[in-house]
């Protein structure tokens, strides 16, 4: 592949391939708009198309493959609804959200609980592959023989509960684009969407719609809808960027940069738990790319072993991120690699260590190697290169490389490890507070996994499809679509000043200063006073010279929205907690029971306006979602 300096070499710099049309407007009707068309837009789409609604889904990239769902999945977490499972719905969610202190989403788990299974057998009738239909791995541990399901001994020590299931999750994506075509959704891909239009073009009002712009060809288009539907992640690289080693985003893709958060934001949709953050730990170009190196999610039935070979405590593949029982200071995540570090330093165990793949009976091997890292993400490329290397799994070694790596610096933060992360907030309708707008999968806070993705899109689809039904268009406002459009367009218009680089690093780098280990109502309102100026004296300079560019710094902007709304709900947590990894100096009692609560944040008249809710605002689980959902028939009968 040729970089810059080949181009000057040959004195030719590439052409833009496509026909530019800044400008071009088009606007668009529909019933149902659903933004971000990864798992839970997908599922979203669906769900309102099957209601005979008019559907768009809008795509920042190409949706048969994008999001962090869109190359694969091996594992559809938490379907305890399924015939073999050992436990009960509501009890398991109940648990889940009861989880970590409680800061947990209820409402999401048990939609997630309830209806996932519903989710993962209409999929399979689409053609995504959830059975051992060949019973390939009818010997192996967990294989069902009634249901061909092959079940993870990863859900230990749930070992007997039968609710984490192995599945084929390269063929969902394709399955859910075909399935979307099928009922008719009308497919926008590479459109990035870039705002919220309110009722009257202000700010709190019902959600009319959103703009959005082509990444290719620059044009812009309106979307008119009744209800919109947010399915954009809340993952974004807000405290670290690094152009050289790729450090964009942490575990995530790309294109997954907080549009959605600020696009709410802006609209004065209600934010909760922004404030949460921890130490960097994952891939992003500062660390191996995760699933590269033995110990990671997917090498579930791994066996560690030292550098001669001796086990680790543990056994099996160690937890490779920890609860609340890791150190805390983001050195390797899980009590049990703590466990191992120490023996390291001990002189115990002699670095490195390895995933012991020769050690395991070929089935459970196969199980990993052929199965589950074929299945989950961009790990077959990994698989493949191995092998095209010459890696032997029956008689190599895989290195892993948790230890090596070390601590990162406590400023180089991530919103994403575990589940305890801020999103929208939402009802039992995943409606939002504004009239028209709902939320689902990690766009929620304390959102889930895959299925949780995929089981609140579905049930968001429904929700909004019915909201729909009931209301009528309302006038878009010119004036917010201009002034959306001189947003968009402005780094188009200059052809030099800084560039979207420059732009992300300035930002993470204040986040890095003002929002990061040491936190006081001083260090906050500074990195507050440091975004703005950098949004009202250097966002006016931002140039893009075609819509890829134009494409990153629009991205940009939304980091920058999104980084503020993280300062105004850091400011508003006047605690510190353990839970959310959150430790403020000037507050340094940990988890008062009067802070053990849902820290919210929205913007009035475009001021900042803080909020809370108790950590059980969603009351009984079981009894609310039965009362919201009369009509649901679903596989699960009680
Ligand atoms: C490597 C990897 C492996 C994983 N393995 C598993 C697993 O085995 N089991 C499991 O349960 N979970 C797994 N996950 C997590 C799972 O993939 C996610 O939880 C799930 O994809 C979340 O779904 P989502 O729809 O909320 O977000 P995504 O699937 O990420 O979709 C968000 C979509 O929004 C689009 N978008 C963003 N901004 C815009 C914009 N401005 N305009 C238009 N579109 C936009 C993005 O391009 C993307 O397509 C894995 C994640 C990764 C990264």
């Amino acid at each position: 592949m040729a970089n810059w300096h080949d181009y000057a070499v040959r004195g030719r710099v590439p052409e833009w391939p496509y026909p530019i049309r800044y400008e071009n407007e088009q606007v668009i009707e529909t019933d149902v708009l659903v933004l971000g068309g990864g798992i839970a837009g997908c599922w979203a789409a669906i769900a309102a198309a099957s209601e005979g609604l008019r559907v768009v889904l809008v795509e920042k990239s190409a949706t048969i493959r994008s999001g962090a769902g869109g190359p694969g999945c091996d594992h559809w977490c938490d379907a305890p609804a399924n015939p073999s499972s050992k436990v009960d719905p509501d009890d398991w969610a109940q648990r889940l959200a009861s989880a970590n202190g409680g800061y947990a989403n209820g409402i999401g788990r048990q939609i997630q609980c309830r209806e996932n299974y519903d989710t993962i057998l209409e999929l399979e009738r689409m053609g995504g592959k959830i059975r051992d239909t060949e019973g390939e791995f009818k010997a192996a541990e967990g294989y069902d023989e009634k249901t061909k399901f092959v079940f993870s001994p990863r859900s230990n020590p749930f070992h007997e509960s039968n609710v984490v299931m192995r599945v084929w999750g390269t063929t969902f994506k394709p399955a859910l684009k075909r399935e979307c075509q099928r009922l008719g959704v009308t497919i926008y891909d590479r459109v990035m969407a870039t705002g919220l239009l309110n009722e009257a073009g202000a700010q709190g009002q019902r959600v009319v719609g959103a703009t959005g712009f082509n990444n290719r060809t620059g044009e812009f288009t309106v979307f008119k809808a009744k209800a919109t539907i947010l399915c954009m992640s809340g993952s974004a690289p807000i405290w670290t960027f690094d152009t050289e080693l790729a450090a964009l985003s942490t575990f995530r893709p790309r294109t997954l940069s907080g549009d959605g958060i600020a696009m709410a934001w802006r609209a004065g949709a209600e934010l909760a738990l922004l404030e949460k953050s921890e130490r960097h730990r994952l891939g992003g170009g500062h660390k191996h790319h995760w699933y590269a190196g033995a110990g990671d999610a997917s090498y579930e039935n791994v066996p560690l072993v030292d550098a001669n070979g001796k086990v680790l405590p543990g056994g099996l593949s160690l937890p490779h991120w920890g609860r609340k029982s890791d150190p805390g200071d983001g050195r390797v995540g899980g009590g049990a690699w703590e466990q191992v570090r120490e023996g390291v330093l001990k002189g115990e165990y002699e670095l490195p260590i390895y995933g012991d793949f020769p050690a395991m009976a070929p089935i459970e091997r196969n199980v990993t190697w052929k199965f589950l890292l074929r299945e989950e993400s961009g790990t077959k490329i990994i698989v493949d290169s191995y092998e095209e290397s010459g890696f032997d799994a029956a008689k190599d070694r895989l290195m892993a490389y948790q230890l090596l790596e070390g601590t990162s610096p406590p400023q180089w933060r991530e919103i994403y490890r575990g589940v305890e992360r801020g999103g929208v907030m939402i009802d039992w309708d995943l409606k939002t507070n504004l009239d028209g707008l709902y939320a689902a999968g990690e766009q929620l806070f304390v959102a889930g996994d895959h299925s949780f993705a995929a089981a609140t899109g579905r049930y968001a689809g429904r929700k909004a499809a019915a909201y729909a039904l009931e209301v009528s268009h309302a006038a878009i406002s010119r004036e917010q679509v201009a002034k959306e459009k001189a947003r968009v367009y402005g780094p188009a218009k200059r052809t030099e000043g800084i560039d979207w680089k420059e732009l992300h690093a300035a930002i993470a780098r204040v986040m890095q200063w003002f929002c990061a280990e040491y936190k006081t109502e001083r260090l906050l309102k500074m990195g507050l006073e440091s975004l703005n100026e950098i949004e009202q004296r250097w966002v006016p300079h931002l140039y893009a010279s075609d819509p890829h560019k134009l494409l990153r710094g629009m991205e940009d902007l939304s980091i920058l929205n999104y980084a503020q709304a993280i300062l105004h709900s850091s400011l508003a947590r006047k605690a510190s907690t353990q839970w959310l990894d959150f430790q403020r100096i000037d507050y340094p009692e940990m988890d008062p029971p009067e802070s053990n609560k849902l820290t919210t944040i929205k913007l009035e008249n475009d001021q900042a306006v803080p909020g809370e809710r108790p950590l059980n605002y969603a009351g009984h689980l079981k009894k609310n979602y039965e009362a919201h959902n009369r009509d649901y028939t679903g596989v699960w009968k009680g």
